[in-house]
């Protein structure tokens, strides 16, 4: 995986809000849909084909598509200007057993449908909602890997603590980077500074490895509630909470 999977994707992009977050269906969302985009440098209007939802039958070239940042991209016709175009999207990887819900900039911390529960119920499938590229890129790179994004969550809130001490900076986001099971290191890259520089911090994985086991034995029960639900730096904070308090 390169050292720059991750971007500050806050720059020059257009957002591009499909739905109004309280009309949200995941079940009324089709695969494709075509939108009028205005493109920010010369105003062109154009329209732009939106996939709304990927499923096996078009993996794995979405999934690499989407973590090689091509699957938002987006280039005006007229003046070739090119920028990232964030749209929600439903990845469905049933197969791998997760399903990951990204809509640009939610507050929401957990999305419940109840056309999915139903279709879904018998599987055991973990259901996640994220809300920026870097949150959907590292879920996949975890899930896909059958690697435990909560495990991994508490994790980096554990490396991040070391980064802030010892590098003294302030730690804005931080994502999974890499897991090397030959070398026994697992490495995360962080966003620190006013200046948000990328700065890259290897672990040893027994980090990781004795938070799979706090997971295991404090919240073996998260992923059976219905929803697609926020497992990310906010949930590590709460969650580090709970179990120093048992
Ligand atoms: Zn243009």
């Amino acid at each position: 995986m390169s050292e720059k999977i991750y971007k500050n994707y806050m720059t020059k992009r257009i957002l591009y809000d499909i739905m109004k977050e309280k009309n949200l269906q995941v079940n009324k969302m089709s695969e494709k849909i075509m939108k009028t985009v205005i493109c920010p440098k010369c105003s062109e209007k154009s329209d732009a084909e939106i996939i709304c939802s990927v499923n096996e039958k078009d993996m794995p070239d979405m999934k690499k598509s989407v973590l090689s940042d091509r699957f938002f991209k987006w280039k005006c016709p007229r003046c070739s200007f090119e920028t990232q175009l964030f749209h929600p999207l439903l990845y469905n990887d049933i197969e791998n057993g997760f399903m990951i819900y990204y809509i640009p900039q939610t507050k929401r911390r957990i999305l419940a449908d109840e056309k999915i529960e139903k279709e879904f119920a018998d599987l055991d499938i973990k259901k996640r909602l994220v809300s920026n590229v870097s949150e959907l890129k590292e879920k996949i790179a975890l899930l896909d890997g059958h690697t435990d994004d909560m495990a991994m969550e508490l994790a980096k809130h554990a490396v991040e603590r070391i980064v802030e001490k010892t590098a003294d900076m302030t730690v804005y986001e931080g994502y999974f980077l890499d897991m090397n099971k030959a070398e026994n290191t697992v490495s995360f890259q962080f966003f620190v500074g006013a200046e948000r520089h990328p700065y890259i911090q290897t672990t040893r994985l027994e980090v990781y490895r004795r938070s799979l086991d706090i997971v295991r034995q404090y919240f073996s029960e998260t992923d059976k509630q219905d929803g697609f639900i926020r497992i990310d730096r906010d949930w590590a904070k709460e969650a580090f909470k709970i179990y120093k308090s048992k």
